[in-house]
């Protein structure tokens, strides 16, 4: 039986991981369906990371984690956690492999997945010239013409990503002013590639059999349609969190969460049912941060050392 079993390796899940096997803990398992290093491995630029003065990918800011993480004795279970339960105090983990793992305390870290728009095209085309991921999939458009949508820090980062290596960036976005960040809205100004289509409705994501050609969108003051001739539509529309292993058979759900699905929890990471924490993306009130998921995660790590003893 697992002391600790830690759902997720992201930064939270692997702070957690590295806190509670470094404070003691012996038996403790993260179960991360993929490499470890979480969804921030999808970043093409990170200045934010306290500490790290070179503006670095996101992929080189996870580089050593799970090395150090786990210099502590923390396991790496790669596969996908379906299910959790609880009876008696004891937590039944359903894997994906079809094992069953138990643990004395759970830590739910599985951040979260980008949303869909919901635009006429977009599950047609997807991997066809729609993207999710501008450091995976930018490359194939080098030199030519691309869309991102969406106007949050993800979609104004990516465009300036992929305004190095595109011809012209249309950026299109519902309202008059960008969510990001006015010093990443300021430094987008900078790029002569990069159109800012405000106020705009993204209709139709059009193309054939080679994939995407083109999109549709739609002025919001006067209605008028016009057709963007682009290669690739790159989606940065808010995150969904993944709280799927907490749905119980009967549809409820292991703990307590807002009508969003983040899970509601205390200054200790503790949710609603004890032994269980949660810590990163998927909590309440995250910041949707790298320093503050890690920081929940030292934070679970140390909670449930308290909850063993
Ligand atoms: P995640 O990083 O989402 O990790 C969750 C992990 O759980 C994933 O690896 C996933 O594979 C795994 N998982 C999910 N479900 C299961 C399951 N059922 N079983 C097993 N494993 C599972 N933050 C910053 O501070 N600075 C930035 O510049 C910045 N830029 C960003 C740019 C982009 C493009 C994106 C997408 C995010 C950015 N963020 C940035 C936000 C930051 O990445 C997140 O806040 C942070 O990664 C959250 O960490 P987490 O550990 O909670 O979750
Ligand atoms: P976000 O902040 O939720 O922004 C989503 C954007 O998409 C918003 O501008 C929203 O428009 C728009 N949108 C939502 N649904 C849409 C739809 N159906 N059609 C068209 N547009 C739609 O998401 P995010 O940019 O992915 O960021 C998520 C979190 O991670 C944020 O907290 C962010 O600060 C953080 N993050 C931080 C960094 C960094 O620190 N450098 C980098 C990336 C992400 P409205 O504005 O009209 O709502």
């Amino acid at each position: 039986m697992l002391d600790f079993a830690i759902i997720g390796g992201g930064p939270a899940g692997l702070t957690a991981g590295l806190y509670a096997t470094r404070g003691g803990l012996k038996n403790v398992t993260m179960f991360e369906k993929g490499l470890p290093g979480g969804q921030i491995t999808q970043s093409s630029e990170i200045e934010n990371y306290p500490g790290q003065l070179e503006i670095v990918t996101g992929l080189e800011l996870m580089d050593k984690w799970p090395e150090q993480c786990k210099r502590f004795g923390l396991k790496h279970d790669m596969n996908e956690v379906l299910q959790v339960t609880k009876q008696n105090d004891i937590f039944t983990l359903t894997l994906a492999s079809n094992e069953k793992v138990e643990a004395k305390s759970v830590l739910i870290s599985t951040g979260s997945v980008p949303k869909s728009a919901n635009i006429k095209g977009e599950a047609e085309f997807f991997g066809k010239g729609v993207s999710t991921c501008a450091t995976c999939d930018g490359f194939f458009y080098k030199g030519k013409d691309v869309a991102v949508i969406g106007g949050g820090d993800t979609a104004v980062e990516e465009a300036i990503f992929l305004a190095n290596i595109c011809k012209t960036v249309y950026i299109i976005h519902r309202r008059d002013s960008f969510r990001a960040s006015p010093h990443e809205v300021s430094k987008m100004d900078s790029y002569s590639n990069i159109v800012q289509v405000l106020q705009h409705n993204t209709n139709e994501i059009i193309g054939d059999n080679s994939g995407v050609t083109g999109l549709r969108v739609e002025d919001k003051k006067t209605n008028e349609i016009k057709t963007l001739d682009v290669l690739g539509v790159f989606i940065f529309v808010g995150r969904d969190v993944l709280n799927a292993p907490l749905k119980q058979d009967d549809g409820s759900f292991l703990c307590d969460m807002n009508e969003a699905g983040e899970v509601i929890v205390n200054l200790n990471m503790n949710t609603s049912t004890k032994g269980l924490f949660a810590a990163g993306d998927i909590r309440i009130d995250a910041p949707k941060q790298v320093v503050c998921a890690a920081s929940d995660g030292a934070i679970a790590g140390i909670a449930a050392i308290s909850y063993l003893q």
